[in-house]
Order: structure tokens, then C-alpha cells, then sequence
């Protein structure tokens, strides 16, 4: 089964209850058993069963299964955000006095995290750009983990995860992958090494831009070395599964970021439509940037573009597909903001992945609280300009751009 397919009749789609297309909203908190004895099987894990919908749901478990498919991995796990998925991601496996690598140009909400998380005695080592030959140096006894974005944004560096993941496999690490920007429509992480995925599906998963959510998937194939991973002590038992058990009946459950019934529907509608989404945006994005590199007085950054930063990657990894997000310098701050201003279709807003285009200033909204360090690391200047590409008509939205950049030429 190809991949559009796979998404409407693979082995998670399920007939569910009534013939149903889709699974039903179970919009519970909690389920009733007929004798105090069943629900002692169901809370031992002894028989099949949902008990409380922070724990288990089915509507969120119809999510978990579908994504878990189409991304490869052996389980997923959905919860309350992106941001909730990344620090569980972690949490899972560390305790204090370990340390991380990750890329200085990670999302902005993650680096917040990663600097939440020192207070704990979690620290973490950066390297500029996330390569073998920058992150080995960085390796030291405490290592327990490799932490990346497929495409990072808004800098559109691409990751060889095939490398980053051969260098973690060799020092014992695992190696956690963000693929929000990339999405499984680009690249399957596993397949190429990654031990596990992470999505805010609040993005291109829901892809309607109508809520937020985000989800885990372990490939469990990573062997864990238990006396190294204090964390994941006391689930040897479980040996590749120890990860995804801490998870689930753990550190998931207890720190209480489950994904709501209702947001686990739309986003199996979401996913549903994800690769026709995808091949339009991807489309879109390459048109524009295209376009857009035409004019003489701005700098143009997306995947497709020979020359930037990502080009040589997606065209071996992503099938030469660049994703959904460009950027564009105007040369000034003001620029940016007449820019922005002039824009018809292309809405303010933040957030990515959603139908209509939006478009924003990075610098003064995502990284205003960022030193200017973060932001250099991250490739953010005053004059650039996001846009994440959405499904409108090309032709419209060069045109809205063209215009929108020719108005405001000094
Ligand atoms: C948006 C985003 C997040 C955070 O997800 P939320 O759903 O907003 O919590 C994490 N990583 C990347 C790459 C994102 O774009």
C-alpha cells in the first residue's frame, strides 16, 4: 500500500462500532463495569478494557494507531501538546544529571523547555548544526540522549538522521527526532534510524488548524542499557518495551498530558487527508519560493531552492520535496512589517501547517523573549519574513506575495 492508501485502509483503520467510518467521539472521563471484579482485571492490565479517559481512551487509542502505522513505530502515544510530547519524550528516559545534545536552532517553545528542565539537573549541550562531526565532540559520559528536528525552522536545515542516528547507535544513545515540519508525508524517521518520533500535530497532522495536540511514537528498538538509564530501572523486564511502559503506565499517565477524545478525532480526519494536503503545500511552497527568488532585492530560503541551506538533504532524503515553510530577508525590519501589512490572503497568525497560508514575523513574536545568541543560532534576523504555505490557488498567492514585496521597494 502506498502512502494515501495507507492512510484510509491500512491495518488501523478500523470498522468501528455501528459499521462506522470513523471512530465514535468518546467524550467520557470514566466507564462503567458491570461487577467490582472486571474492573479489577481491567486496572490489573489483566483483561482488555478503558477505565478513565486520562489513562486510556478509544477515541484517542483510534488516533495512537493510526499515526503509529503510517510513521512505522511500535506504539504511540498521543498527548495534550507538542510541548507535552516533547517533555515526556525526554522525561521519560532521564533523571537527573544527565545531559541532552540538541541543535541550537530548535523550535523556540523546546529550547524554553530544555533551559525549564536545568532547574532539574537536565542540562543540555547545543551544537549549530545537528551533524556527526559537530555532536560527537560534544558526547561525554553523561549523554543519554540526541535530540533533533527533521526540518528545523526557520533556518530549513535538513537532518541526515541516517548519520545522526548511526553516531547515537554507536555511543548507545537514542536519537529523538521532531518531524512536526517534515510530517510522515516527507520522511519516516524510523525507517531511517530514529528510536523515536515526536509531532505537535497540533501543525500539519490536524492540518485544519483546530487544535492542539501532539504525539509520541517509539520505534522500541533501542536496547536499553538499564544500569545507564537509571530512569528506566525497574522495567528491565520489559527490555525494548521499557520505554514506551515507563511512558504509558508511568510518566504519561501520572504528569497527566493525555490528548482530549474530542482533538484525537479531528486529528484522525486530519491525518486522513494529510499526503493530498502535503503534495499541494509542498507544491505551493516550491512555486512561491521560486517566484519569489526572481526579484532582485530579497534572499529566499526553502528546500527546493538550489543553494539553500536544506537543498542538497531533501533531495536525497525527501524525495526533493522542501516542505511547507520559506522564508524570505526584505532588508529591514519595516520592510518586513510593510510586507506583512500588505499581504491579502496570507493571514497574520502564528502556528504552521493549517489550510490558509500565515505568515509572521519571527524575531518580534516567537523569539522575543530569545538572546540575540539563540536567535543567530536559530537563523532569525529582523528582516525575515515565515510564511507556512497553505492549499490556496498558486497562482493567487505568488500574486499576493509579488505584490505585497513590489509595494514596498524603496
Ligand atoms: C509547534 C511546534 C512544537 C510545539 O507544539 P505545540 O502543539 O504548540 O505544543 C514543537 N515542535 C515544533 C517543530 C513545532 O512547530
Amino acid at each position: 500500500m502506498k502512502f494515501n492508501t495507507k492512510l484510509l485502509h491500512g491495518r488501523a483503520v478500523k470498522k468501528y462500532a455501528d459499521g462506522a467510518t470513523l471512530p465514535q467521539i468518546s467524550q467520557v472521563s470514566a466507564f462503567q463495569y458491570d461487577s467490582a471484579s472486571e474492573q479489577e482485571d481491567v486496572f490489573r492490565h489483566k483483561a482488555a478494557g478503558f477505565a478513565y479517559s486520562r489513562v486510556a481512551n478509544p477515541t484517542v487509542a483510534a488516533f495512537e494507531q493510526r499515526i503509529n502505522e503510517i510513521e512505522g513505530g511500535n506504539a504511540a502515544i498521543a498527548c495534550s501538546s507538542g510541548m507535552s510530547a516533547i517533555t515526556l519524550s525526554l522525561l521519560s528516559m532521564l533523571c537527573a544529571g544527565d545531559e541532552i545534545i540538541a541543535g541550537a536552532g530548535l523550535y523556540g517553545g523546546t529550547i524554553d523547555l530544555l533551559e525549564d528542565l536545568t532547574k532539574f539537573d537536565i542540562k543540555t549541550r547545543y551544537v549549530t548544526h545537528m551533524t556527526p562531526e559537530e555532536i560527537e565532540p560534544q558526547i561525554n559520559e553523561r549523554t543519554r540522549v540526541i535530540y533533533g528536528e527533521v526540518i528545523s525552522n526557520p533556518s530549513l536545515e535538513i537532518m541526515d538522521i541516517r548519520a545522526v542516528a548511526d553516531l547515537a547507535h554507536a555511543h548507545s544513545l537514542p536519537l529523538i527526532v521532531d518531524s512536526t515540519t517534515a510530517t510522515p508525508y516527507l520522511a519516516n524517521p524510523i525507517s531511517m534510524g530514529a528510536d523515536m518520533v515526536v509531532h505537535s500535530t497540533t501543525k500539519y497532522i490536524n492540518g485544519s488548524g483546530n487544535s492542539i495536540g501532539g504525539v509520541i511514537i517509539d520505534s522500541a528498538r533501542f536496547k536499553w542499557d538499564f544500569d545507564r538509564f537509571r530512569a528506566l530501572d525497574g522495567y528491565r523486564k520489559f527490555g525494548n518495551l521499557a520505554y514506551t511502559i515507563r511512558l504509558r503506565t508511568d510518566i504519561w499517565e501520572n504528569m497527566g498530558g493525555c490528548m482530549a477524545p474530542f482533538n484525537a478525532f479531528l486529528n484522525v480526519t486530519g491525518l486522513e487527508t494529510l499526503g493530498l494536503r502535503m503534495e499541494r503545500i509542498c507544491s505551493n511552497a516550491a512555486k512561491l519560493a521560486e517566484n519569489l527568488n526572481r526579484l532582485p532585492d530579497i534572499r529566499v530560503n526553502h528546500p527546493s531552492l538550489p543553494g539553500s541551506p536544506g537543498y542538497e538533504l531533501a533531495k536525497r532524503d525527501l524525495a526533493g520535496r522542501g516542505g511547507g515553510i520559506l522564508t524570505f530577508r526584505v532588508g529591514s525590519k519595516e520592510r518586513a512589517y510593510a510586507v506583512i501589512d500588505a499581504l491579502k490572503y496570507a493571514v497574520r497568525a502564528t502556528s504552521l501547517g493549517d489550510t490558509r497560508t500565515l505568515v509572521i514575523h519571527p524575531l518580534s513574536t516567537l523569539y522575543i523573549r530569545s538572546t540575540d545568541e539563540q536567535r543567530a543560532a536559530a537563523g532569525v534576523y529582523d528582516d525575515l519574513i515565515r510564511v507556512s504555505v497553505g492549499i490556496e490557488d498558486p497562482e493567487d498567492l505568488t500574486e499576493d506575495f509579488i505584490n505585497a514585496v513590489n509595494s514596498t521597494r524603496a
